[in-house]
């Protein structure tokens, strides 16, 4: 097929730009899309001696300016799910199958809005979450859960997802809500967040996203024996469907508790994408009960096809409800995908890998005085061990780094040496001689 005039495509691999995250183009108009960067960077980028730090300035700056147009309706031509992954690929590390599910939840939901759109923008409330779509085929709201221990990666992925989209982006902790008139947020005030990430326009914050973190919490207390209500519990549950499903809600504009004389803005939510993360921790004995098989140690005859160490990625919404989420706000949210423990090798990549990689940081620091940090065999594996046994995770890298760099940065600007090393010794003097 003849390559349309007007379509641009990458001078490496010759993908067409609407396949591309972006393309970046060089100073005589040649164009490169990110894969392309990727493989150069990951196969030749010590040879070429290329600037990655322009590169990514310029990837960063594109993705900024372009992605605010390409949903505008017209999600499936542009971001397909494995150009999604791509990018997500690019700072989370692992969890593949949370990514597939995540890209192809908001590649569907992108696509409804755009089926939206030539309607007429928004949508009365009366329709609970389901609009009709031209071809008279109902889309439904395909709201997000990703169960899955702290720290691994669920706010990154959800926060990477909305930096590629270029949609506002906001972040509430389910525990800090309450059923309206108690002690604690209102339900309302996460809209209220999101509107002010979208600086108050409401066109722009009625497609955002919401994440609502340590979703688990707010489990229902069945077996709680106190007689008072269950405010932040079940309450905030019923009261977070009203939102989740998409309704028109009043949303007081500076937040706090509403009052009669206030003025509110009306928000649809019928087009905002909510994510929800939880650890839901114990929920493998749920998933073992309902599987019939026990947690790990304990071999059955039956069912040895089950990854029984990681009983987690079998997580369905019987389980949810049984640990406590009412049935509507399980039925609200229809894609639950989980995460995976992150092991010593994962915490490996992501200390060095991802796009704004924790030690890719430090090394820009000492870089822009003109210093290359050079760090012995053996400091990486010692910062991962060390986050391992204090039962950090990935969440205690950095402070492991701060630890260990920062003396180091406090030294460095006042010495001539254009080469900082870090020895193994000297990292675990700085390790060992913290108090905590
Ligand atoms: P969660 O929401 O699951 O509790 P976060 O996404 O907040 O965890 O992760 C905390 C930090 O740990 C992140 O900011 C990131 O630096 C690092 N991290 C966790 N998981 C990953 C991952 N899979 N890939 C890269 N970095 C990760």
């Amino acid at each position: 097929m003849p390559k349309n005039i007007s379509t641009r495509y990458c001078s490496f691999c010759g993908r067409p730009e609407h396949d591309c995250v972006c393309l970046i183009e060089g100073p005589a108009g040649g164009l490169i899309c990110p894969e392309c960067v990727k493989m150069l960077d990951e196969y030749c980028g010590d040879v070429l001696g290329v600037d990655y730090m322009a590169v990514e300035e310029e990837f960063d700056r594109k993705e900024k300016t372009d992605n605010a147009d390409k949903f505008e309706g017209k999600a499936e031509k542009y971001c397909k799910p494995k150009d999604m992954v791509a990018f997500l690929d690019q700072y989370v590390i692992g969890q593949d199958e949370a990514k597939k599910k995540l890209a192809v939840a908001v590649y569907n939901h992108y696509k409804r809005l755009s089926h939206n759109l030539p309607m007429g923008g928004r949508k009365a409330s009366s329709i609970s979450g389901v609009i009709e779509a031209s071809s008279e085929v109902e889309l439904e709201k395909s709201n997000i859960l990703m169960v899955g221990p702290t720290g691994t990666g669920k706010t990154l992925l959800a926060r990477t997802i909305a930096k590629m989209l270029g949609v506002p982006f906001t972040i509430v902790d389910a525990t800090v809500l309450t059923e309206a008139g108690y002690v604690g947020e209102d339900v309302e005030s996460l809209l209220v967040r999101l509107l002010q990430e979208a600086d108050y326009d409401l066109e722009l914050a009625e497609k955002g996203i919401v994440f609502i973190d340590e979703i688990d919490k707010i489990g229902r207390k069945s077996d709680n024996p106190s007689i008072t209500r269950d405010v932040a519990g079940e309450g905030v549950q019923q009261a977070l469907l009203k939102i989740l499903e998409g309704n028109v809600v009043n949303v007081p504009p500076k937040g706090g508790r509403k009052h009669p004389d206030q003025e509110y803005i009306q928000v649809n939510t019928q087009n905002i994408l909510f994510i929800c993360g939880g650890a839901f921790e114990g929920i493998e004995k749920i998933i073992a009960g309902r599987m019939n098989t026990k947690v790990i140690g304990f071999e059955t005859v039956k069912n040895d096809w089950i990854d029984k160490k990681n009983l987690i990625k079998y997580v369905e919404s019987a389980d949810l409800r049984k640990y406590g989420l009412i049935p509507e706000i399980i039925g609200r949210i229809p894609v639950v995908t989980y995460l995976e423990a992150l092991d010593r090798d994962a915490l490996l990549r992501i200390l060095t890998e991802p796009k704004n990689a924790i030690l890719k940081q430090y090394e820009t620091l000492f870089a822009m005085d003109g210093q290359t940090l050079v760090l012995e065999d053996g400091v990486k594996e010692l910062i991962v061990d060390t986050a391992i046994d204090k039962g950090l995770g990935a969440r205690g890298l950095r402070s492991i780094c701060e630890k260990i760099f920062s003396n180091v940065m406090y030294d460095a600007p006042s010495s001539r040496k254009k080469r900082i090393e870090i020895t193994v010794e000297y990292a675990r003097g700085c390790v060992n001689n913290s108090k905590n």
